[in-house]
């Protein structure tokens, strides 16, 4: 099942995420598509916020994975942007994450596709700057209703 859903402003894309957040389920792998500043971590912010996790959430581009234990379940932020190629996620060990008792979001997942479970999330995050900045297009594929 596809939804489509579209917000005008940061608050509305966060609130997307917390409600999915307080919906999440353990071993659900969310995969976050889309450019540069449409609002993948904005999502996981709202996410993380609705896991009940209050600590600051920030790109972890560095790291390629952040874990936050302090919520309903274990968060497992991944953003793989620079990551050069799957082999690089066997040696953090993704498998762990992936089929292990958190939740998995994944920034840039697109870059890893080989790897993704068939049964991932996928959130595809898109701008339409004909109707304003601040426009976000967000389809949602896979997500059983709750
Ligand atoms: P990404 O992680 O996809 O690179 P970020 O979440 O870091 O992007 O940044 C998104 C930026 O876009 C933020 O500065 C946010 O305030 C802005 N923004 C504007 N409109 C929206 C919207 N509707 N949804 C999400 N972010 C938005
Ligand atoms: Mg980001």
């Amino acid at each position: 099942m596809i939804n489509l859903i579209e917000t005008d402003r940061p608050e509305a894309t966060w609130e997307l995420g917390r409600r999915l957040g307080e919906q999440a389920v353990k071993g659900q792998v969310i995969c976050l598509n889309g450019d540069l500043g449409v609002g993948k971590t904005v999502f996981t912010q709202g996410f993380a916020d609705g896991l009940g996790i209050n600590e600051p959430v920030s790109s972890p581009t560095f790291t390629i994975l952040q874990i936050y234990e302090a919520g309903r379940l274990p968060l497992y932020h991944f953003d793989v942007y620079r990551i050069g190629d799957a082999e690089e996620m066997e040696e953090i060990g993704y498998e762990d994450y992936f089929f292990g008792g958190g939740v998995c979001l994944i920034e840039w997942a697109s870059l890893i596709e080989e790897i993704l479970p068939e049964q991932a999330v996928r959130i595809t995050i898109e701008k339409d700057l004909e109707k304003g900045f601040d426009y976000r297009r967000i389809t949602i594929d896979g997500l059983e209703e709750r």
